[in-house]
């Protein structure tokens, strides 16, 4: 889950409004459906689904038996690897022709260990207004709110026109092999519109009230690491050779630090940007306007670039972020290792970014290798009807709040639908206080209890509206 990313974007968008009342963090269950979603969740917090000893498969086996209770029959756990997946096909009732939506999710969590924690990680508690546990936000509301609107769904007798399929993965946080095996196996066949992501989206307020915004995410920068290895035949210190790996290596990095990809744009940074024009300083808007109006016009993406809150927007980026070499304090070295994370721009395929390193570096006779192959990935097109989806749903609960289509530099399970053609939506509908709140993957994570309950509301209304007539 990318909510923090998302909310350090926001904030650099954040009207300069006098200070307003504080958010209302507490909420209680305002009926028998937000008790319902509390159970689940403390059930679903209580499963240990972490790397090592992943309860994932346990939790599966018991959101399938909720979901056979209520009447599902299409409910299955892949097991796979050490972990396991949930999916659940429910079939068009009224069938309308249109193609099956995808809800997305996931079981699995970071490792929390008590020693660390102010109170037990595993065990859902409530304080302060707040929810408190591993996952309460990353992302088991997100399977919760998911889980609950399709109980209450199904008991309201509500008849999708549609197929929904829903699947929880058990290893989002470490291989993402759950989402790869349904992509490219288990629904491989399904037919798939598009995907609704759970575990991105959401939105974001200042401790004062002022809100930031909600954020629906439409692309991911693809995640890709490379080695840039120097050799050398070395030799002893006291002569030195006219070459040295650490030199050669040295000017590399020099070149790739002064290196710039050509700049790219999509229709969701095109939008984040035009968002940031209503609140960005004379300068820096002055540069978006330029770009908008001619996204050729690279020296003003530059400008933009070097704009702390907005580096990695405008293209593809690469950074040394580690170095190793030599092996005697009195030897030259006969390698030289760094290793460089890029966040690619989607639709920029990796192999041309590979290409691009192994020009910088062959002056030098250094050699540039992939850590890992990264599959290309295209931003999703901004639907109209997924996008006025989402943005009613939350006004409902926040009027007047900027809805803002983002692009994450990070990776979620989404990846392996998009990478195959299938366009993924981040629509999660929970929010959280600035910078307080941001502790997915940390301590103490939490969640406002308002938030909790209003995200089961706002996945009963997505739902209904996508996969129902008014849809
Ligand atoms: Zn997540």
């Amino acid at each position: 889950m990318r909510l923090a990313l998302l909310a350090a974007a926001l904030l650099s968008t954040a009207a300069v409004a006098a200070a307003q009342t504080p958010p209302q963090v507490a909420m209680e269950p305002a009926n028998r459906w937000h008790e319902k979603a509390r159970e689940i969740y403390a059930r679903t917090i209580a499963f240990e689904t972490v790397q090592g000893r992943n309860q994932s498969p346990q939790m599966a086996e018991y959101l399938m038996a909720e979901f056979r209770a209520a009447g599902f029959t299409d409910v299955v756990v892949q097991r796979h690897d050490e972990t396991g997946a949930l999916i659940l096909r429910w079939p068009a009732a009224r069938p309308s022709g249109r193609r099956p939506i995808l809800l997305m999710g996931h079981m699995d969590v970071v490792e929390a260990r008590r020693e660390d924690w102010s109170r037990a990680p595993f065990e859902l508690q409530e304080a302060d207004g707040y929810f408190y546990g591993r996952g309460v936000l990353d992302n088991k509301q997100g399977v919760v709110g998911v889980t609950a609107a399709l109980l209450r769904l199904r008991a309201e007798g509500f008849q999708p026109d549609r197929e929904i399929i829903v699947l929880f993965t058990g290893d989002e946080e470490t291989s993402g092999n759950g989402a790869d095996l349904a992509a490219g196996t288990w629904l491989r066949d399904a037919n798939i519109e598009y995907a609704l992501n759970s575990d991105a989206g959401g939105g974001a307020y200042l401790a004062d009230g002022t809100a930031l915004g909600f954020g629906i995410q439409t692309a991911e920068k693809i995640y890709q690491s490379f080695t840039f290895t120097a050799t050398n035949p070395g030799g002893h210190s006291s002569r030195p050779r006219p070459d040295n790996a650490i030199y050669d290596l040295s000017r590399t990095l020099q070149r790739l630090e002064a290196h710039r990809f050509e700049p790219r744009m999509n229709d969701t940074t095109r939008a984040m940007l035009t968002h940031r024009l209503e609140t960005a300083e004379p300068p820096l808007a002055a540069a978006i306007r330029r770009w908008l109006a001619d996204p050729e016009d690279g020296e003003a993406a530059d400008i933009i670039e070097a704009t702390p809150t907005e580096v990695g927007l405008t293209r593809t980026r690469c950074v040394a972020t580690m170095l190793a070499g030599g092996h005697a304090e009195n030897a030259l070295p006969q390698m030289a290792r760094a290793t460089v994370n890029c966040r690619i721009f989607p639709g920029v395929d990796p192999a041309s970014v590979l290409s691009t390193l192994r020009e910088l570096a062959r002056p030098d006779n250094v050699t540039v290798e992939p850590v890992d192959i990264a599959r290309p990935s295209d931003a999703s097109p901004l639907r109209e009807d997924v996008l006025a989806a989402y943005t009613d749903s939350i006004r409902a609960r926040h009027p007047d709040v900027a809805i803002v289509p983002d692009m994450s530099t990070g990776a979620t399970d989404g990846l392996y639908f998009r990478t195959r053609g299938v366009p993924v939506y981040g629509v999660g509908g929970v929010w959280i206080v600035v910078p307080a709140d941001e502790r997915a993957h940390g301590r103490d994570e939490r969640l406002p209890t308002r938030a909790f309950y209003e995200n089961v509301d706002h996945w009963t209304d997505m739902i209904r509206r996508l996969a129902g007539p008014a849809g």
